[in-house]
């Protein structure tokens, strides 16, 4: 059985950067929603690649695992350890990029930034702001979620709908392999086909693949000015017309999100403000930008729509966007027991017929069970929450929304990946052919299996 060398440890990092007591571990060790604890026998704090390298050079021979963690905002149980430590009963380690925070000059003219993994996405966004440019992804975690874990996980967020997901402003990377040599894809050129994609194979990786230490992303000129609308409708299927209409006058859609009369009660329960006056089942919050007088043509297309109730207001509208954005916290709040969260896309043509099935789950389990629904009506993602579920139901309901979820051809991970929550239901999105496939990548870079063992794979 081999043992943790932390002497070697401290020396690589410092003594101050091996944590291997309780009382300073534990607020790594349980993710965000609280329902997954894991054990570590020390939290490892690297501040550079070289120490990232030598650490993983060291775990890798002395038979150690080790479990990546950025800013510990992910939703799936993949940011923690499992439960008993490693399976297979190795030492195991948590490394968190809290110390690699370095962000680099904006290259103004090739539109890019290269940071270090642990810097937030809203330092990163602050730094391409002061040269008039904007990280492309955005969203409510962007004060503590990372580049690293942006990237291992593929966010999509709200602005994905105008510029993709994360994978796709990914120009170059630098990644630790199990074997502790540095990977380095670092070019800001748009076009680079020399092999593989490594750092979209990365992207979405969810820490099993290798240890990702600097990112360069790509940055995009912010719009001129946005309007932001919260519209009240009775039906989802008026939400998606109206971000019809509104592209179809040649808007740009920046952002559009779905939220329910659920929703909207529980986030004003704690303090956030009703965005409109009236009532209705659902609220649709659109961004949109112009070419042209975008207020013009938002009035005018509101004026033929079948809306209860609409606001305006100029970007960036942070009160109503509040709304939206309190969500994720007041649910945690509101709940008794740790959510069930389930992150699922189907197509848009099948979203009216899935969120009512959704909303009526609570109807067909025998426990108790509190759907709040909303999420990126324009990607066709809903942020399926249910509350007070108890713990020994979870699995059980969720079987059940990604029954609904299959049976209308979505997918059972739209943003936030498999991580340990999801891990036995990955059939239901992959063949078997896939599953091998994806199993070979993992052993090919991993063939120790010292990465976030549980991981997607479970
Ligand atoms: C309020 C709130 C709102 C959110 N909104 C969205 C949303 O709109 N869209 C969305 O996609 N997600 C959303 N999330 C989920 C979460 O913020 C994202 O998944 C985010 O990308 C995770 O980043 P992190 O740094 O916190 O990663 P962590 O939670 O620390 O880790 C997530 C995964 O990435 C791996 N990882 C982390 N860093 C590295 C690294 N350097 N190298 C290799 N692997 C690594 C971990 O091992 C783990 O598997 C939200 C979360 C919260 C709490």
């Amino acid at each position: 059985m081999p043992s943790l060398p932390l002497t070697e440890l401290r020396a690589i990092v410092g003594d101050a950067h091996v944590l291997d007591d309780a009382g300073a571990t534990a607020g790594h060790l349980t993710d965000w929603t609280g329902r997954w604890t894991g054990h570590a026998d020390a939290v490892i704090r690297p501040r550079t690649t070289d120490e990232v390298s030598a650490v993983v050079a060291l775990c890798a021979d002395a038979g150690v695992v080790i479990c990546v963690q950025g800013g510990n905002t992910g939703l799936v149980g993949g940011s923690v350890p499992p439960a008993g430590g490693d399976p297979a009963r190795r030492p195991l380690i948590l490394m968190t990029t809290a110390r690699m925070t370095d962000i680099d000059g904006v290259d103004a003219i090739g539109r890019c930034v290269g940071a270090q993994a642990g810097a937030t996405i809203d330092a990163i966004d602050r730094q391409a702001a002061a040269s008039g440019l904007r990280f492309p992804v955005d969203l409510a975690s962007r004060e503590s979620a990372t580049a690293g874990g942006l990237v291992a996980t593929n966010a999509g967020g709200i602005r994905m709908i105008r510029h993709g997901n994360t994978r796709r402003q990914v120009l170059g990377i630098e990644a630790v392999l199990a074997d502790g040599r540095i990977l380095r894809r670092w070019t800001s050129l748009v076009k680079d086909n020399v092999g593989y994609d490594l750092p979209g194979l990365l992207a979405g990786s969810e820490g099993t693949l290798a240890v990702i230490t600097r990112v360069l992303f790509r940055l995009i000129a912010p719009p001129d000015g946005t309007l932001v609308t919260v519209a009240a409708v009775h039906h989802v299927a008026d939400a998606i017309d109206l971000l019809g209409a509104l592209s179809g006058r040649g808007l740009n859609i920046e952002a559009a999100e779905i939220m329910s009369e659920a929703g909207i009660s529980l986030v004003e329960e704690y303090g956030s403000r009703r965005p409109v006056a009236a009532r209705a089942p659902f609220y649709v919050l659109v961004e949109t930008s112009g070419p042209g007088d975008v207020e013009a043509v938002v009035l005018e297309v509101m004026e033929n729509a079948p809306v209860a109730d609409a606001v305006l207001e100029p970007g960036p509208a942070r009160a109503l966007w509040s709304a939206r954005e309190q969500h994720t916290e007041s649910i945690a709040r509101s709940s008794t027991t740790p959510v069930v969260k389930l992150d699922v896309s189907v197509p848009i043509r099948a979203l009216p017929e899935a969120l009512a099935e959704l909303d009526a789950v609570a109807g067909v389990v025998d426990h108790p069970c509190r759907p709040i629904l909303f999420g990126h009506i324009g990607d066709g993602n809903i942020h399926v929450n249910l509350l007070d579920v108890p713990e020994d139901r979870a699995d059980h309901v969720t079987a059940h929304v990604f029954g609904i979820v299959a049976a209308n051809g979505g997918s059972i991970s739209a943003e936030h990946g498999i991580g340990r929550a999801k891990t036995p239901w990955t059939h239901l999105g992959r063949s078997e052919a896939d599953l091998a496939a994806m199993r070979g990548i993992k052993d090919a870079f991993d063939p120790r299996g010292i990465f976030n063992p549980g991981v997607i794979f479970g």
